[in-house]
C-alpha cells in the first residue's frame, strides 16, 4: 500500500495544520485511491492568514520600491523554471491532467511573474488639468490591501499566477485558496514563495472547503479584493459574501465557447484546432470550444473527418507519455457528462463516437473523446458547460445564420472561426458576444494577452497590461500652491 502523504498550509511563513486538526483526503484520479491529506481550514485559520497578510501589508510589502518587489518576482519564476517537473508531477496526480501539459505549463508560468515583475515600476499616475487656479492636482495608483485568490482545481498554477504576479507587483499581500479538489499543487508551490524569499505573510495558502473556509475568506472584513475563478452558481456566492466586506471582485466564469468552421477553411488547421480546443486538457478548460457549427457544404465530410481523428485520441495514465487524454478530475465531473449525454440523445441527439465511460473506468474518471450530433443548441450538451471531452456539432448555413448560433448561449468566454477569407474573420470576430476570439487558431494563452469573458463568464480581465491596475486603487492628491492664505469659507461667494 503506497503512504498517504500529509500535507500543511503556509501561513504567515509557517507550516500549520489547521486549528481543528481536521483533514481533506485527496483522490488521484487516475485510480480513485486517496494520496495525501491536507489541512481543512476553519473560519479561525482564514483570520489567522488574512491578519497575516494585512500586517505584511503594512510592515513591508506596500512599502517596498516596486523594483525590489519585482526581484522577488524575478526570483520566483526562476524558481518555477527550476521545479517546473516536480510541480508538474504534483498537478498531475492532484488533477489527472497529463503530465506533458502540466509540466510544461509550470514552465511557461515563469513567464507571468517575469511579465508582471517588468510593469511593477511602470504603472505612473497623473496630473490633472484642474479647473481651479493656484492647485495642482496628482493621481496615483496605490495597492488596494489583502487580496483573496480563490482557484478551481484545474489549471491551478496559471489562474494563481494571473492573480498574484499582478496583486504581489502592485502591493497587495495575498491569501490563496486551493480547490479541495486538487490541493496539493499550490502548497508545493508556496515552498517555493517561502524559497524566493519574499516576506513572511505576503503569499498565504490555505486549503479548505467552500464552506466554511472560502466563505470566510471571502467576507472577511480585512479582505479589500476578491479575485475569482470557478463555477457560476459559486460565483453568486463570492458576490453575495463581498457585501459584508464591500470588496472589489473579478470572475472568472464558465463557458460554452462556440467555433465555426467554413467552407473555405483549411480543413488540417481547423482539425487540428477544433481537437486541441475540446479534447486537450480532456475538455476540462473553460475556453473549451464545445460547441461546434459545420457550413452545411462540407458537413458531411468534415465531420467525417473529425470523427476519425478523435477515435485515435489514446486515452491513459496522465504520466505516461503516449497518453493524449488523461481521466476526468472526479466521480461528479464523471456522471454529470453521463447525464447530460443520456438526456441528449433521448432529445434526438446522435452519438458518433464515445459517448460511454471507458473500460479503464473502474480504476479512475476516464471518459473517451465523445462527439455528438445535435439537431439544435438547445439540447443539454450542447447548451450546458459540461467540462468534459464532448463536443456538440451543429450544421450553418450562412455568415448571418452562423453568427446568431454563436451567440445564442448565456455565455460569453471564447469563440474560434475557421475561414480563408479575413473579411469574413474580422466581421466574425467583431459580431462575436465574446471576450476572447481564436480566428484560424484556438487554446492559447500569453501573460499579454488579456484572458476573460462577458455574459455569464464573469468580469474584469486577468493577463495583459491592464490587468495590473485591477490590483490598484487611485488616490486623488490636490496641493496648493498659492502664497497667499485660503479664502475664509464664511466670506466667499
Ligand atoms: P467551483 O466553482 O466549484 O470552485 C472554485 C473555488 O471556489 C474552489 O476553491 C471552491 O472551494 C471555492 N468555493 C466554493 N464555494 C464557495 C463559497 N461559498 N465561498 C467561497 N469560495 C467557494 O469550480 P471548480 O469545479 O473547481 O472549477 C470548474 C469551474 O471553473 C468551471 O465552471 C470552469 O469553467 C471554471 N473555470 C473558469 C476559468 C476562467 O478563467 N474563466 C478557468 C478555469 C476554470
Amino acid at each position: 500500500m503506497t503512504k498517504i502523504q500529509k500535507f500543511k498550509m503556509f501561513i504567515d511563513g509557517q507550516w500549520v495544520d489547521s486549528e481543528s486538526n481536521k483533514v481533506i483526503e485527496t483522490l488521484n484520479p487516475e485510480n480513485n485511491k486517496v494520496w495525501a491529506t491536507v489541512p481543512e481550514a476553519s473560519s479561525k485559520d482564514v483570520d489567522k492568514a488574512v491578519r497575516a497578510a494585512q500586517n505584511a501589508f503594512e510592515k513591508s510589502w506596500a512599502n517596498l520600491h516596486p523594483r525590489d518587489r519585482a526581484k522577488h518576482l524575478r526570483s520566483l519564476a526562476n524558481l518555477l523554471r527550476d521545479n517546473a517537473e516536480h510541480l508538474g508531477t504534483i498537478e498531475t496526480k492532484d488533477t489527472g491532467k497529463i503530465f506533458r501539459e502540466t509540466k510544461t505549463q509550470a514552465k511557461y508560468i515563469a513567464e507571468y511573474y517575469d511579465y508582471f515583475a517588468g510593469l511593477a515600476d511602470k504603472v505612473e499616475g497623473t496630473v490633472v488639468p484642474i479647473d481651479k487656479p493656484d492647485l495642482q492636482v496628482t493621481t496615483t495608483r496605490i495597492p488596494i490591501g489583502v487580496v483573496a485568490a480563490i482557484i478551481p482545481w484545474n489549471s491551478q498554477m496559471l489562474l494563481t499566477a494571473v492573480k498574484l504576479a499582478p496583486a504581489l507587483a502592485m502591493g497587495n499581500t495575498v491569501v490563496i485558496k486551493a480547490s479541495e479538489l486538487a490541493p496539493v499543487t499550490l502548497l508545493e508551490f508556496a515552498k517555493l514563495i517561502e524559497k524566493s524569499g519574499i516576506p513572511k505573510g505576503v503569499v498565504n495558502v490555505i486549503t479548505g472547503l467552500g464552506e466554511p473556509c472560502g466563505k470566510a475568506l471571502t467576507s472577511h472584513d480585512l479582505v479589500e479584493r476578491i479575485a475569482f475563478t470557478g463555477g457560476p452558481e459559486t460565483a453568486k456566492h463570492i458576490v453575495k459574501n463581498s457585501a459584508e466586506n464591500l470588496s472589489q471582485v473579478s470572475l472568472e466564469l464558465g463557458g460554452k465557447s462556440p467555433v465555426v468552421v467554413f467552407d473555405d477553411a483549411e480543413q488540417e488547421n481547423a482539425l487540428n484546432g477544433i481537437t486541441a480546443g475540446i479534447f486537450g486538457a480532456s475538455g476540462q478548460s473553460c475556453i473549451a470550444g464545445s460547441r461546434l457549427y459545420i457550413h452545411s457544404k462540407i458537413y458531411d465530410e468534415f465531420l467525417d473527418k473529425l470523427v476519425t481523428k478523435a477515435k485515435k485520441i489514446k486515452l491513459g495514465s496522465p504520466m505516461s507519455k503516449d497518453t493524449q487524454m488523461g481521466p476526468l478530475n472526479s466521480f461528479k465531473q464523471l456522471e454529470n457528462i453521463e447525464k447530460n449525454i443520456k438526456a441528449t440523445v433521448e432529445q434526438g441527439g446522435k452519438i458518433r463516437c464515445g459517448g460511454e465511460r471507458s473500460s479503464i473506468s473502474n480504476k479512475g474518471y476516464y471518459f473517451p473523446a465523445t462527439i455528438i450530433e445535435c439537431k439544435n443548441h438547445n439540447l443539454p450538451t450542447a447548451e450546458n458547460e459540461l467540462f468534459g471531452p464532448v463536443l456538440s456539432v451543429m450544421k450553418f448555413d450562412n455568415e448571418k445564420d452562423a453568427i446568431k448560433k454563436m451567440n445564442d448561449n448565456k455565455y460569453g468566454l471564447s469563440s474560434g472561426v475557421y475561414t480563408a477569407n479575413l473579411g469574413r474573420g474580422i466581421r466574425i470576430s467583431k459580431a462575436v458576444r465574446a471576450g476572447i476570439v481564436f480566428v484560424n487558431t484556438y487554446r492559447l494563452i500569453s501573460p499579454m494577452a488579456p484572458f476573460g469573458g462577458i455574459k455569464d463568464s464573469g468580469y474584469g480581465k486577468e493577463a495583459g497590461i491592464e490587468s495590473i491596475k485591477e490590483y490598484t486603487r487611485i488616490k486623488t492628491t490636490w496641493y496648493n500652491s498659492s502664497d497667499k492664505p485660503m479664502t475664509d469659507p464664511f466670506t466667499m461667494g
